[in-house]
């Protein structure tokens, strides 16, 4: 724990485990109620002096960070790749995509702009404000463990807001690297804090009660924002919430299936299908269906399973049991409802394997929405493939979900590609692109897969205050 310019360790510990191998990796301190207590303290007497601090001075502290994490980018990629399992050239882009953020925000600092307005009196004037909403209680998911840390922590610290993060209980070492670069770029005590727990609801219901916390930023489930945020409209607190999601991806008439088998399977392959922007529908008109999925089943049984350390690795385990628990029930579920098992569907157990959450890239064809799968968040290596014909609205069946994060599709005529960008009820859309996200893009979801957007000059604005001077002169 880092509170106050201070690390803390003579507290009750949990362990950390390489969910790769089940080995320890070590343990970090389980924080009592007084140290939560005293995190929004530090945070909250530092928030004073910090907001003070000109805009080139974030600037600079926030560049140091990130040539910090540039210098760091191979042992925190191993570090990564350890705690969380993804492969190590995964991790790489991770840390760089994290890095981006501070760079980004860096910059924004120094772009943050009030306005004047006029008035219709002639003796009045109007001047408008921007702001720092004040202490921010940030917590953070662990399948991104750096990068979703950055993309709160850049635009609050550029902001001028002070920072109490609670990282997920799985990925605390990584937070704690991310801590020792902030505290070595020379942000002054207080300015940034990063508690761990390992019973997470103390921290969150903190966050949410403290009135000297303004604001909540939360990645993670839905059904865990849903509960925050209604705990933080009781106090009338801001929030950013990064949820869940469920993407659709369609691929048209027109489209090659063997370009868009590559490009779906590399995005739902990627940190072994945890990821919240992980296609979890795939449409595929029935004319392509048959190369797609020979294409899909072919690249799925390539995947290497095993040690992200390891160069030949192309998929990591899942993070623990649960997750792979749910994983098969939910494949289960689609076989035992119609659905074809094209390839994959069991635990991986074989050598080394059977020491870690293994699961095999797996492609369903036939599914419906009566399975589990059609509904659900997987959060792991399946590909559930559903085909449409002529006539289908295709369209409308990749909206029918509560979840608004993200959306691919794959289509050659521009027409049809404004057509389904236009439709399509997802904050984020890749049309022929598998990775529509950087730091100067907004990123964020909506119906149940959130509120507000991170990176981007958006990203700032999460944390700023308008505030309105009415001047009579
Ligand atoms: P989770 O909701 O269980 O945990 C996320 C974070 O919330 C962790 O730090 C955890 O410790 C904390 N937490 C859990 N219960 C809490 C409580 N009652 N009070 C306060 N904090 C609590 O989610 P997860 O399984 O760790 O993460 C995966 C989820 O995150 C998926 O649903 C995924 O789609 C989502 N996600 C979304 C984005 C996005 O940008 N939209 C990015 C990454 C992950």
């Amino acid at each position: 724990m880092y509170i106050n310019g201070e690390w803390l360790s003579d507290r009750p510990t949990f362990a950390v485990t390489n969910p790769a191998t089940g080995e320890a990796l070590g343990a970090v301190p389980d924080c009592s109620d007084a140290d939560i207590d005293q995190a929004i303290a530090a945070a909250h007497s530092a928030f004073d002096s910090w907001k003070k601090t000109t805009a080139y001075e974030r600037s600079r502290l926030l560049y140091r960070a990130w040539e910090l994490m540039i210098q760091r980018k191979q042992a925190l990629a191993e570090l990564m790749t350890k705690e969380q399992g993804k492969p190590l050239k995964a991790s790489l882009n991770e840390v760089q995509y994290g890095a981006d953020f501070l760079q980004w925000f860096a910059e924004q600092a120094k772009r943050i702009q009030g306005e004047t307005i006029p008035s219709a009196r002639e003796n009045q004037r109007f001047l408008v404000h921007r702001v720092p909403v004040g202490v921010v209680g940030a917590i953070t998911p662990w399948n991104y463990p750096i990068s979703m840390i950055t993309r709160k922590l850049a635009p609050a610290l550029a902001a001028g807001c002070t920072v109490i993060l609670k990282p997920a209980e799985s990925t605390p070492l990584c937070a704690r690297a991310m801590m020792e670069i902030f505290a070595e770029a020379g942000f002054p005590a207080g300015v940034v804090n990063a508690i761990t727990v390992q019973q997470p609801a103390r921290v969150g219901e903190a966050f949410c009660r403290d009135p000297r916390v303004r604001k909540l930023t939360f990645t993670g489930s839905t059904e865990v924002g849903c509960q925050l945020n209604a705990d933080a409209a009781r106090h009338m607190k801001r929030v950013s919430m990064e949820l869940g999601g469920h993407a659709p991806a369609i691929v048209f008439p027109d489209a090659d299936p063997v370009h868009a088998a590559k490009g779906l399977s590399l995005v739902k392959f990627l940190n072994g299908g945890q990821a919240c922007i992980s296609p979890n529908r795939i449409y595929v008109h029935e004319d392509h269906r048959e190369a797609f999925v020979a294409e899909l089943v072919s690249r799925a049984e390539r995947l290497q399973a095993g040690n992200g350390l390891d160069s030949t690795t192309s998929l990591g385990p899942l993070i623990d049991q649960r997750a792979l628990d749910k994983v098969n029930r939910q494949v289960k579920d689609a076989v035992a409802k119609g659905a074809t098992l094209e390839t994959g569907g069991d635990r991986l157990l074989n050598g080394e394997l059977a020491r870690g959450c293994f699961y095999a890239p797996t492609v369903l064809s036939g599914v419906t929405p009566e399975m589990a799968i059609y509904r659900e968040e997987t959060f792991g290596p399946v590909a559930p493939v559903i085909s449409y014909r002529d006539g289908d609205d295709v369209l409308a069946m990749a909206n029918d979900t509560a979840y608004g994060l993200a959306a691919y599709v794959y289509t050659d005529r521009l027409s049809t590609a404004h057509r389904a960008f236009e439709a399509l009820n997802f904050g984020i859309i890749g049309i022929n692109d598998i990775n529509p996200t950087s730091a100067a893009a907004p990123f964020g979801g909506m119906k149940t897969s959130g509120l507000g957007r991170e990176g981007a000059e958006e990203g700032i604005d999460e944390y700023l205050e308008t505030k309105l001077g009415g001047f009579a002169i």
